[in-house]
């Protein structure tokens, strides 16, 4: 295992009590079984239904758990923001608290990073689970995000990704408070 082989996991969570205990057995052990050095940032986006508890919980069993706690709900974003903000690894990979973005990708993303890829996207094939209105609306907003911006953001893309920590860098020198990192990152590359 080389000092090089880091990997943050960041996760933001708002009322995600019920999933955090499975979501972590399964993180723990896909990253156990890679053989590599890691951390698990979880940030608490001011959850009030005992998520708080189920991370100190955690933490308190396995050093390699930490957390952010905000005292009150921010945003997915900013979340998102704090946890890329306070990582340490060589590459960073986000994804949700919800179950929505397999774990069992991770080896994937991490093997593409090995490659050379210093951002390493996901893209969700079935969307049958969302409702038609989610659909319309997703597709409507990127269609007009791509109208109004010279960056051009793939339809689907979800906060389920691997950032090296040169990409890492760059985003922690963007200071705005309304983030939207969906439309930052393809930006650098
Ligand atoms: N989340 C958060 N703050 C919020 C809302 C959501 O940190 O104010 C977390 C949530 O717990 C989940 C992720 O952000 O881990 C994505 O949220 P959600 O599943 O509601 O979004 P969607 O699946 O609709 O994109
Ligand atoms: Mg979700």
């Amino acid at each position: 295992m080389t000092d090089s082989e880091r990997i943050s996991i960041v996760i933001p969570l708002f009322n995600e009590a019920e999933n955090l205990t499975s979501l972590n057995d399964e993180l723990t052990k896909t990253l156990n079984d890679l053989s590599l050095d890691f951390e698990i940032i979880y940030v608490n986006d001011g959850s009030t239904d005992g998520s708080l508890d189920v991370v100190k919980a955690i933490n308190s069993k396995d050093s390699r758990v930490n957390y952010i706690s905000f005292s009150k709900n921010y945003g997915h974003q900013t979340a998102l923001k704090a946890g890329l903000d306070h990582a340490t690894g060589n590459a960073v990979i986000s994804l949700d608290a919800d179950h929505q973005h397999p774990v069992s990708k991770i080896p994937e993303l991490i093997s593409k990073w090995k490659e050379g890829f210093e951002i390493v996207y996901t893209v969700r094939e079935d969307d049958s689970k969302l409702g038609w209105f989610k659909k319309f609306t997703s597709k409507q907003f990127y269609k007009l995000i791509n109208r109004l911006s010279e960056t051009k953001i793939e339809p689907s893309t979800a906060d389920f990704r691997l950032l090296d920590k040169k990409i890492i860098r760059i985003i922690r020198e963007y200071k705005e408070d309304n983030l939207f990192l969906r439309g930052i990152i393809p930006s650098l590359g």
